[in-house]
């Protein structure tokens, strides 16, 4: 069972999450701001992040700079989620070094590829893809 852990100030927002991440299959990990998140990642151990970008404490950005200088965590996945939606996010979300991001509300479709299309490195469909690919390109 994958694992992730959601840092997200917003206990509606943080309870929504969790919602669609359990019926999902996932095991969460909750925590309030990016400072706390830290904390727990060796502890925990999560398959990937999602990461709220307004926080108190330590924010989004914040907390994928610690992430990403970090030489045991740096190539964890991490997603932003971000109440902005304005032009030009998305570059400097990618900038900082996020995965991608989901906007709120959260669209599960949107969830849905996002997480597939980061964890799909040890999904054993992708595997057999791969697999495939390679004896094709060997031929
Ligand atoms: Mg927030």
């Amino acid at each position: 069972m994958k694992t992730v852990l959601i840092a997200e100030d917003n206990a509606v927002n943080r309870e929504l999450l969790r919602e669609l991440l359990e019926i999902r299959g996932y095991d969460v990990i909750e925590t309030c701001n990016g400072e706390e998140a830290l904390q727990r990642i060796a502890e925990a151990q999560p398959d990937i992040l999602l990461v709220d970008l307004g926080m108190p404490v330590l924010d989004g950005f914040g907390t994928i700079q610690q992430i990403r200088d970090n030489p045991t965590f740096h190539s964890l996945p991490v997603l932003a989620v971000t109440a902005y939606a304005m032009q030009g996010d998305r570059e400097k979300i990618l900038n900082a070094g996020f995965d991608g991001y989901l906007s709120k509300p959260i669209n599960p479709v949107a969830l849905d590829q996002e997480l597939e299309r980061l964890l799909n490195k040890n999904n054993p469909i992708s595997a057999l893809e791969d697999r495939a690919e390679s004896t094709r390109s060997r031929s």
